[in-house]
């Protein structure tokens, strides 16, 4: 696996790239790739009768929109520099997909496995008060969600001890986003990562053009796929993608990996690993990891953590199109070697931007104080049942009774989520398409993407004047 420091020269040299391309001026190119700040803070817990120092890291890529966004990570791996990383490629990805924040990134250095349930609570809301402090935490201009190793639970305590310091903010509970429902999260958002990654491969796959070149088939139905990691992100993609017809056939984790070529109930998987936290057990378990990420397969999606296909295994990987569900999972120098062998890759910034559109779409429901489809849910059903009756009534013909109940039903707040998601996916989609397409010195999705990212924050810099 690559490191932390290979991990921020990837983005960077892309970011070169797209920048050489857009010939922007050399200082204006600086201001925007580096971070404009990083904050590193050890601050102690008492538990189990010791003290415990942990450190914990909240990097600001870029504010050329407030609040800047992005997830906040509690692994032993995390450093400096790996939140550096992810903090820039927030800024690209929310530009790209049109999403009016600036970049940030956090990450809390421990193995969140290791403490019980109250125990992590003390820490999450200790680290929150040590974020809040210092304004990194703030419905307008800081705005945390989950990343490896967090989930709802940890969003809420945070939700939480933001609102208990700030007891007069009324928009309280946009400081966070990736809430549980009843505090103020949004339907759909825990799916909405996977579910993304999902849009991306069914936007490749409807795109001939693209499509044609990996010599891959239209339907997704049959089509092999390998997944590494299987939390948020990589069990909501399989969870789609074994739903529409996908053979999964070979999950990968930490302490191993379940292989079966006539393909791996995700359902029965996943909620074997919900009890046992391990694969062990389960129909074609082995030890074995990381030589299935070069299994023979026809769409692999790395959704674990970064650095995972480099320069010593690209070679080796026998996928045709490979779907970055994770934050950098692939090296640059990986990227050439993919490149040469005809490999397409769809770029991590766009294809698991999900999580930060319905992360957006959760900020808008806590700033408005209302849930999505309230105003229109019943209106709607009312024109429709209408509608129906209207049909009825004209042709003396029965509506088709398996079609009348969907046609009639006001969209909820998952459907508009969904429908919002699946748009913003299709956007960002096209946009790159048109992008590689149209200039020869673009030589993959990833530049194509990065170029009109880094294009719309250079505009946004050169308005503000800075
Ligand atoms: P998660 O903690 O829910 O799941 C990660 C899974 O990967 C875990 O089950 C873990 O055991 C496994 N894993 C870790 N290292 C591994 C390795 N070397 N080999 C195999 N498996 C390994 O995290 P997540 O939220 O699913 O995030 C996964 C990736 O997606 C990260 O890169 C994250 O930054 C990125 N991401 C997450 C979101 C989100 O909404 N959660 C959004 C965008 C990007």
């Amino acid at each position: 696996m690559a490191n932390n420091k290979t991990f921020l020269k990837s983005v960077n040299q892309v970011f070169d790239e797209a920048a050489s391309l857009l010939s922007l001026p050399d200082d204006l190119a600086l201001k925007i790739k580096l971070a404009n700040s990083i904050y590193k803070v050890n601050f102690g817990v008492r538990l189990r009768k010791n003290l415990h120092t942990f450190t914990g890291y909240r990097c600001v890529h870029s504010e050329h929109y407030e609040p800047v966004k992005g997830g906040i990570r509690y692994s032993l791996s995390a450093s400096q520099t790996e939140v550096e990383a992810l903090a820039a490629l927030m800024t690209y990805k929310c530009s790209l997909m049109d999403l009016p924040f600036g970049g940030s990134k956090g990450a809390l250095i421990i193995d969140p496995n290791r403490w019980k349930k109250d125990e992590l609570e003390r820490i999450t809301r200790r680290f929150t008060y040590e974020l809040a402090k210092r304004d990194l935490i703030h419905p307008s201009q800081n705005v945390p969600g989950p990343d490896m190793g967090t989930d709802e639970n940890v969003m809420a305590w945070m939700a939480d001890e933001y609102r208990r310091l700030n007891p007069t903010e009324i928009d309280a509970l946009a400081s966070v986003t990736g809430k549980p429902i009843m505090l103020g999260g949004v339907d759909g958002r825990t799916e909405a990562t996977g579910r993304g990654v999902f849009y991306s491969i069914i936007e490749f796959l409807n795109n001939d053009k693209d499509r044609k070149r990996s010599k891959l088939r239209p339907e997704l139905d049959g089509q092999r796929v390998v997944i590494q990691g299987f939390g948020n992100v990589g069990y909501h993609a399989a969870e789609l993608l074994y739903e529409s017809g996908a053979k999964i056939i070979a999950v990968i984790e930490r302490d191993g990996s379940v292989v079966n070529k006539k393909g791996i109930d995700v359902h029965k998987l996943k909620k074997h690993f919900s009890r046992k936290r391990t694969f062990e057990g389960f129909d074609g378990y082995s030890t074995a990891r990381g030589h299935f990420l070069s299994k023979d397969c026809d769409i692999l999606i790395p959704a674990a953590t970064e650095g995972v296909i480099h320069k010593d295994n690209a070679a080796k990987i026998k996928a045709k199109l490979i779907v970055e569900g994770g934050n950098g999972p692939i090296t640059a120098e990986a990227d050439k070697i993919l490149q040469k062998n005809g490999i397409t890759v769809i770029p991590d910034f766009y294809a698991n931007s999900g999580g930060v559109i319905v992360s957006y779409f959760e900020w808008v429901k806590n700033l408005s104080k209302m849930r999505y489809g309230l105003m229109q849910e019943r209106d709607q059903e009312k024109r429709q049942s209408g509608l129906v009756d209207a049909l009825e009534s004209m042709t003396s013909k029965s509506f088709p009774s398996d079609l009348k109940e969907g046609f009639i039903k006001g969209a909820s707040e998952i459907d508009l989520v969904r429908s919002g998601l699946e748009e913003k996916m299709k956007e960002g989609y096209h946009a790159i398409h048109e992008t590689y397409h149209s200039d020869k010195r673009i030589k993959d999705f990833r530049t194509a993407a990065m170029v009109i990212a880094v294009k719309k924050v250079a505009e946004t810099y050169n308005y503000l004047g800075i």
